[in-house]
C-alpha cells in the first residue's frame, strides 16, 4: 500500500486503509488480531506505565476482543531504548514511549516531546492534533514504518530535588545533576555537569553524593521514589519539560491490516489516554505536592529568575546550532515556534490571566 493516508482520512474512515479493510467485512470481524506491545516503563510505573495497561484494557474491550495485546514493560522483551527499532521492524506491533527518546534517529523527534521553555500541555495538544505537527511527525517516521500518535502527557514536571540552594547562576558551576537530554546540555553549557542515568539509581546516586541535585518528574512520582529523604531543595518550575508529550507508535503494515472499526478503536484508545495520563498527573500531582508541603525541611521554591533566564538564553543559542545542520528540525521547529507565538497570544488573555487572579500572592 503505497497511498499516503492523511489523519483525517483515517478518522473519516476514508483512508485506502479503511477501503483495503473493507472488502471482507465478515472474514475481518470475525478475526482476531494477537498484537504485543513494548514500552519503554518498568512494570506498573505509577502514571505512564499505567496509564498504558489501561489503554490496552480499552482496546480489548472496545474491540470485544478482537484485538488482543501482550504488553512487555521495558527489558522483557526488549531494553528500553530498543523499542523503536523493535516496532519498526515488526517485532512488535505497538510502542510506547517518548519521542525524544529517538534524537539518535532525528534531532526533531524530540520537539514532538517538548523542548525547554517549550509549550504547556494543553498548547502542545493543539499543535499535535489542530495545529500542523501531526503531517510533521507521520513525515519524519514514515521513513521508519511507523506511525507516531501523541498518547499522554505529565504536565509541568518540576524543575528537581537539589541538595544546596541555588540562588545565583554561578552555583549551577561545578554542579552534578541528574538531567537528561536537552535540559542537559543547557546546564553543562551554563557550567553544570549534567549526568545521565535510569529513574531506578536517582536515589541512591542522590543519598551516596554521587549527584548533588536530580530531575525527575513531579510530586507524584518524586515522593514515590523517596527524593525527599535525599535532597531539601525542591525547585519549580520544570523548565525543561513544561508539557512533555507521551508517544505511542504503531507498525505501519500492521494498523492498514485492521479493518476500518478496529483501526477508529485503537485511535481513539491513544487519544483518551492522552487525555486521561493528563488527568492523572494534575490529580496525583496535586494530592502529592500537599503532602511534600506538609514536610518542615522540605523548601519549595522557584528557580531564581537570573537562572531562568540564563538557561532560556542558552536554549535559543543550542536550537539556532541544530537549526544550521539540520533542515529537518528547522523546518519542524518552524511550525513549533510559528504556533508558539500564536498559542502564547491566547494562553496569555486566557489561562495565564485566569490563573494570576486566582493567586494573590
Ligand atoms: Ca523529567
Amino acid at each position: 500500500m503505497t497511498k499516503k493516508i492523511k489523519r483525517r482520512d483515517l478518522l473519516l474512515g476514508t483512508g485506502a486503509a479503511a477501503v483495503a479493510a473493507s472488502t471482507n467485512p465478515v472474514r475481518a470481524q470475525s478475526k482476531t488480531y494477537r498484537w504485543k506491545m513494548v514500552t519503554t516503563w518498568p512494570p506498573n510505573f505509577p502514571g505512564l506505565g499505567t496509564s498504558v495497561v489501561r489503554m490496552v484494557k480499552n482496546i480489548e474491550r472496545a474491540s470485544g476482543g478482537r484485538i488482543k495485546i501482550k504488553l512487555f514493560s521495558a527489558g522483557e522483551l526488549v531494553p528500553a531504548f530498543e523499542v523503536f527499532d523493535f516496532v519498526s521492524s515488526g517485532g512488535a506491533e505497538l510502542g510506547h514511549g517518548a519521542a525524544y527518546y529517538w534524537r539518535g534517529k532525528s534531532e526533531a523527534a524530540q520537539i514532538f516531546t517538548t523542548l525547554p521553555f517549550g509549550l504547556n500541555a494543553m498548547e502542545l495538544n493543539g499543535w499535535h492534533y489542530f495545529g500542523g505537527a501531526q503531517e510533521l511527525y507521520r513525515e519524519l517516521y514514515e521513513p521508519f514504518n511507523l506511525l507516531p500518535f501523541p498518547c499522554g502527557n505529565s504536565g509541568c514536571q518540576m524543575g528537581g530535588w537539589f541538595k544546596k540552594p541555588i540562588d545565583t547562576i554561578e552555583d549551577v558551576k561545578g554542579l552534578k545533576m541528574r538531567i537528561p537530554g536537552f535540559g542537559g546540555e543547557v546546564l553543562r553549557r551554563n557550567g553544570g555537569i549534567p549526568v545521565a542515568m535510569p529513574g531506578g539509581e536517582i536515589f541512591t546516586a542522590l543519598q551516596t553524593g554521587t549527584i548533588d541535585a536530580a530531575e525527575w518528574i513531579g510530586p507524584y512520582n518524586d515522593l514515590a521514589f523517596g527524593m525527599h529523604k535525599v535532597a531539601n531543595h525542591y525547585y519549580y518550575p520544570g523548565w525543561h519539560e513544561g508539557g512533555p508529550s507521551l508517544e505511542c507508535i504503531i507498525n505501519k503494515e500492521a494498523f492498514e491490516s485492521l479493518p476500518d472499526d478496529l483501526q477508529a478503536i485503537v485511535e481513539i484508545a491513544i487519544q483518551s489516554t492522552n487525555d486521561t495520563m493528563l488527568a492523572e498527573f494534575v490529580a496525583r500531582n496535586a494530592s502529592s505536592l500537599k503532602q511534600i508541603k506538609k514536610m518542615k525541611e522540605i523548601e519549595i521554591k522557584p528557580f531564581p529568575e537570573e537562572v531562568m533566564k540564563a538557561f532560556e538564553k542558552t536554549t535559543n543559542e543550542i536550537i539556532k546550532e541544530i537549526e544550521a545542520k539540520d533542515p529537518l528540525f528547522s523546518k519542524i521547529f518552524k511550525s513549533f515556534s510559528d504556533y508558539k507565538e500564536t498559542a502564547s497570544e491566547w494562553t496569555k488573555i486566557s489561562e495565564y490571566a485566569l490563573l494570576k487572579n486566582r493567586y494573590k500572592d
